[in-house]
């Protein structure tokens, strides 16, 4: 019961739908090659350049993938 009830508690955070339309933040550094969900993302806090938003398809044309804290 205590089982059921914890992946009724983690499903809904996790399996939120993006889009290629969504935007993401990605630190505007040469070597940054992950996007981020959220602004505030602990990833996003090692950044020493800017953090830009773009469209999740635009992050994915710079070769980017999903960053760590968030997958
Ligand atoms: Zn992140």
């Amino acid at each position: 019961m205590k089982k059921l009830l914890l992946l009724l508690l983690v499903v809904p955070l996790t399996s939120f739908t993006i889009s290629a339309d969504s935007d993401v933040y990605i630190c505007k550094s040469a070597n940054a090659k992950k996007y981020h969900l959220v602004e505030n993302c602990r990833g996003l806090s090692n950044c020493k350049a800017l953090v830009g938003k773009v469209k999740l398809s635009e992050a994915k044309n710079q070769g980017k993938t999903i960053c760590g804290w968030e997958d």
